[in-house]
């Protein structure tokens, strides 16, 4: 009998532990949800967004700031750090209270039993009030002190919608909850007593008593010295919320929900970009470019140091909740420098082959430069500094759409979503689109040496042909105040609709955009007015920094060089230069130019060059070497005859170069004789749908001929 009502006892006494370890959820707060909480790089908020259930909750700290902790153990429960989770005396005391009143008016409750409260969010009840305080002594056995004063300074109420010590500092005193005074830290202590019924908008005079009272306790208990105490008398209750810092907006829209994050933006930084975007973009509003974009780089890291989505959020405007730095456009010239790279590492040419700059129609596609003109031909580090059309075409038919297509793809480019042959050869003049986040991070990983273009000399060569800034498409310098030496690029789209600007130094990579979000063009948005004095305006806000890039420590290929043509040297080129080239670069194409010794380009490269170069003569001896040639149509090409407006039939202008200049040519289309041109061989021609050949002969009897087509 003794042993049975033992064996009950224990079995009864083991039932009740089991069920007190048991009886405290896994997770106390499941199910909250938190506001999205975005720190900059030094820990400082960028800017938050309100929970989903509407609540301004930051997810919980670690820890407790110092002052907070004081005031509060003071205020509600000053035996928390000793008491196991609940306070006997107190709450004897506390039931008296409320059994005289009928109804619960006193807490007696500990923090512990209150962090427990919170999570469960039932009736003040007696017998949740039990219930509360067996759950806050099993919370004493899982947390420390420390933890479950972090897990009240997260959840308590603070009136209104704020909730946790830490969205309230920011909303009732605009700075973290690290940096209040004894005074505005008192305040907050006695809040959550009654949040509902005396908040700093309500019954401001009790709440000021209340927090005045724990103030000279705090002083009583020597926390505060007298100094403090008459300070923090002194200090004024908040007035109404105030509003979060809202730094970066859009990136902070890209952060994961719901969370803190702690992110590589600079904040002094950050402002400063800001602040100099919004100040270009209300200039370039006046002109009809609403909205404008920028990010930076640290090279170092690889880090976005600085994001602006789009400058001026605030200002009233379609689209201005676009962030147009994440939003794909059409990329104008900005991706040029990775196909003169490539084509260097690659060796299909060297760093200044001649490009070939002549009217070109490649399947309907008829890239004009940006001056509408032609130069014949042009060294291929000039012609990216210039930034002409023309040559990079002919660039990427040497160097292959398809290969250029897998290169942007894997330097991460995420937008070209097409295969390849949908964009042809006008993915190099912005056919394709980009963003600018992505855009700035392939550059950023060029210099870290983390992109395709692995070579480093083709780097080096691409950073010394960018550095160049003399650009037919002038930026207007005077607009600058000072220039720090930065390798850069600009970009306009087809139709003005995106001006880019994409500079690297040996620290920074920054990237800007400037257009509209709703995609209307703006005559004279050119990447270098809108975008390039942005980028150097930022240039200018980054430390600063002399450096610039090293000639690369790796063994380059020497190879004799063609001073012309800026090819590998043949048997008949002057003065070949030993030149460091990218190894590949040994396998690259001799210079054809030099077959007779002299240098001679072909008659259509040669019609347009000497206009720009008068010491070239050409050909002075006779030579074997095409007398005539077709400058337009090239061979092979289909054409379609323009309309104007009015639907008057244009024509196509058909060209010829001769050598000599006072030649005399007979044209013939499809055999029969059409007229004849003297000094400059032009013809307006409309012929019918359908295939043709156009022949010319001169006084000599040299012939050119061209076959073409005419789209029905
Ligand atoms: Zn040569």
């Amino acid at each position: 009998m003794y042993r049975r009502r033992h064996i009950l006892w224990f079995s009864l006494g083991g039932a009740l532990l089991l069920g007190w370890l048991f009886c405290l959820p896994r997770q106390l707060f499941k199910g909250v949800s938190y506001s999205t909480v975005v720190e900059s790089a030094e820990g400082e908020l960028l800017g938050a967004r309100i929970a989903d259930d509407g609540q301004w909750r930051f997810p919980p700290c670690d820890t407790v700031p110092a002052r907070f902790a004081t005031a509060l153990v003071q205020f509600e429960d000053h035996h928390f750090w000793y008491h196991p989770g609940v306070n006997p005396v107190a709450l004897v005391r506390a039931l008296a209270d409320n059994l005289r009143a009928g109804h619960v008016v006193s807490g007696g409750s500990t923090l512990t039993m209150q962090v427990v409260r919170l999570s469960r969010g039932k009736e003040r009840t007696l017998w949740q009030k039990g219930v509360e305080a067996v759950q806050a002594t099993r919370l004493e056995m899982r947390c420390t002190k420390r933890e479950i004063l972090a897990l009240y300074a997260a959840h308590a109420p603070f009136g209104g919608n704020v909730v946790g010590l830490e969205a309230a500092a920011w909303r009732y005193f605009g700075r973290p909850a690290a940096e209040l005074s004894w005074g505005e830290a008192a305040t907050l202590a006695v809040l959550p007593n009654a949040p509902s019924s005396m908040h700093p908008g309500k019954n401001r005079e009790q709440l000021l008593q209340k927090r005045n009272r724990l103030l000279k306790k705090l002083h009583a208990q020597k926390f505060l010295s007298d100094d403090s105490l008459e300070a923090a008398l002194a200090e004024p209750l908040p007035e109404a919320p105030l509003p979060l810092p809202a730094w970066a907006s859009h990136y902070v829209e890209r952060c994961p929900k719901g969370v803190r994050t702690r992110s590589t933006l600079q904040l002094p930084l950050q402002k400063a970009v800001e602040e100099t975007l919004r100040r270009r973009s209300d200039d370039l509003a006046r002109e009809g470019v609403a909205d404008m974009a920028a990010v930076v780089i640290d090279n170092a890291t690889g880090d976005i140091v600085a994001y602006v989505g789009n400058a001026s959020p605030e200002r009233e405007r379609p689209g201005r909740q676009v962030d147009i730095a994440a939003s794909p456009r059409s990329t104008g010239s900005i991706l040029k420098p990775f196909l003169y790279a490539a084509a260097l590492q690659e060796g299909v040419i060297l760093p200044r082959t001649l490009l070939q700059d002549t009217p070109v129609n490649l399947g309907g596609f008829a890239p004009q430069n940006f001056d509408r003109q032609f130069y014949g031909a042009v060294p291929a580090a000039e012609a990216l500094a210039r930034s002409l059309n023309v040559p990079s075409v002919h660039l990427l038919r040497l160097y292959g759409v398809p290969k250029f297509h897998d290169l942007l793809q894997t330097a991460g480019l995420s937008t070209l979503t097409h295969e390849a042959s949908y964009y042809g050869l006008s993915l190099i003049l912005g056919g394709g689109e980009g963003r600018l986040d992505e855009i700035t991070a392939a550059y950023a990983r060029m210099v870290r040496d983390e992109s395709p273009i692995k070579d480093p000399w083709a780097r080096w060569y691409t950073y010394e042909a960018l550095k160049e800034v003399n650009r037919p498409d002038q930026l207007d310098w005077r607009l600058i105040q000072s220039v720090r030496k930065a390798a850069w690029k600009t970009g306009t789209s087809y139709g003005f609709r995106d001006a880019w600007a994409v500079g690297m130094t040996p620290g920074y990579t920054i990237g800007v955009w400037a257009g509209n979000a709703q995609g209307q063009g703006v005559p004279g948005l050119t990447g270098a007015r809108a975008a390039g004095p942005v980028l150097f305006d930022i240039l200018n806000l980054l430390p600063a920094d002399d450096r610039w890039f090293q000639e690369p420590q790796e063994e380059p290929a020497w190879a004799p060089v063609c001073p012309d043509s800026g090819m590998l040297s043949g048997p008949d080129c002057p003065a070949p230069q030993p030149t460091p080239i990218p190894c590949a670069g040994l396998d690259s194409e001799p210079c054809p130019y030099h077959a007779t010794g002299e240098f001679v380009l072909p008659p259509a490269m040669e019609w347009y060059y000497k206009t720009y170069h008068p010491a070239y003569t050409g050909a002075k001896k006779k030579t074997t070497e095409k007398e005539l040639e077709f400058i337009y149509p090239q061979q092979s090409a289909s054409l379609s005859i323009p309309r104007q407006l009015s639907g008057a039939v244009e024509g196509v202008v058909f060209r010829v170069a001769h050598r000599r200049n006072d030649a005399t040519l007979w044209w013939h289309l499809d055999q029969e004789y059409i007229g004849e041109t003297r000094f400059v061989h032009e013809l307006r021609l409309t012929p019918a749908p359908g295939k043709h050949v156009l022949t010319v002969v001169d006084e000599a009897g040299n012939t050119a001929f061209v076959g073409f087509s005419i789209a029905e």
